[in-house]
């Protein structure tokens, strides 16, 4: 492949960082190329990366705490000797913030950037170089404080949900584990997990189950018809981390024409769980090399991380997809396989979704 490939990709933290960035315009940064971390504008345009799954996602309490007081004491107006959670109200009011924060991107972007909620839409980003934007709230904390968030969150354009995270909710319980450690770790959904589950099926949201213990896997497999995707998951046979996929997980996706998209934080990928950088894209192959075997070509993608995730050396932003598409076709990736694996998959589960 002379050209680099257009890459979908399905999974990336770029609203959190902004919500947390100290910058006075961090979205003027990003359309203009000045954003340090993984993704600005100028380099997902050079890299042929043209969107994907953009996360609201809240981020922990103690996190924000040590690496952002900032955010906490002026954004918030928190103590910072504090040790307290986020109360509820502040809670909704982070996730409406990345809310904002993705419409600022479209608006102020002359049309660069566009809020996708259909094939069409995404399609024609990729015809007129747009950015697509597909808004994700990962882990659902906001709408258990206030359920009507989910319809106007919608309207505004949210088109995938990750009921849970690392944290317990109403929903059921988080997935927290250390390594090496069984996907195995705790209940399943629980009532309102499962109404909420069916809520976003209704609506012909993705349901994203990158986040979910085993049971409540198997949970949101018995009560939705539709593919299960993990937007941003790895294999468990290669790297036994809870947040992996079993064999028994992958045939279940298989089975249902879901898709799994490899998540590239190197503690997501290596053999012994280190987060150590130091990590060869061989093993980003290898991931996806083992899940086309297990879940065949149609049913993998990327699912990147970028701008949440620790990565290799060798893929240190966005610019550097071009080593990793290098490396599938060193390794034998068709070029055919390659444009399903960068793009087309995750476009005919997001079809099939949405309907
Ligand atoms: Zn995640």
């Amino acid at each position: 492949m002379n050209t680099q490939p257009v890459i979908f990709d399905g999974h990336n933290d770029l609203l959190t960082r902004l919500w947390l960035s100290a910058s006075d315009d961090p979205v003027h940064d990003f359309i203009h190329g000045a954003l340090p971390g993984h993704l600005d504008l100028q380099r997902c345009r050079q890299a042929g990366w043209m969107g994907g799954l953009f996360s609201i996602f809240l981020p922990p309490f103690a996190y924000v705490k040590n690496n952002h007081p900032e955010k906490l004491s002026k954004a918030l107006g928190l103590n910072l000797n504090s040790d307290s959670d986020f109360d509820p109200q502040q809670i909704v009011d982070i996730c409406c913030a990345q809310l904002k924060l993705a419409e600022q991107l479209q608006n102020r972007s002359e049309g660069q950037i566009q809020i996708c909620t259909s094939l069409s839409q995404i399609q024609a980003c990729q015809r007129n170089q747009q950015l697509a934007i597909v808004l994700h709230l990962e882990g659902a904390e906001a709408v258990a404080i206030e359920p009507g968030l989910l319809d106007i969150f919608y309207d505004a354009g949210l088109r995938s949900i990750g009921p849970l995270w690392n944290r317990k909710s109403i929903f059921g319980d988080g997935l927290n584990a250390p390594f090496p450690h069984s996907p195995d770790t705790g209940s399943g959904l629980t009532k309102q997990g499962k109404d909420l589950i069916l809520r976003c099926s209704e609506k012909q949201m993705l349901i994203d189950v990158s986040h979910m213990n085993e049971r409540a896997f198997w949970d949101t497999l018995e009560i939705i018809d539709q593919p299960i995707v993990a937007t941003h998951s790895n294999a468990h046979a290669l790297c036994p981390q809870a947040r992996n996929l079993t064999d028994s997980q992958l045939d279940a996706i298989k089975q249902n024409r879901g898709l799994v998209g490899v998540n590239f934080d190197v503690a997501f990928l290596r053999a012994d769980g280190q987060r150590n950088t130091q990590t060869s894209l061989d093993v980003i192959v290898d991931h996806l090399d083992y899940l086309v075997d297990h879940l065949g070509e149609e049913h993998v993608g990327f699912g990147s991380d970028f701008d949440g995730c620790l990565l290799p050396d060798d893929l240190s932003d966005v610019s550097q997809v071009y080593r990793l598409v290098e490396r599938m076709q060193q390794r034998n990736f068709t070029d055919q396989l390659i444009k399903k694996i960068t793009l087309e998959n995750w476009l005919n589960v997001l079809n099939k979704i949405w309907k």
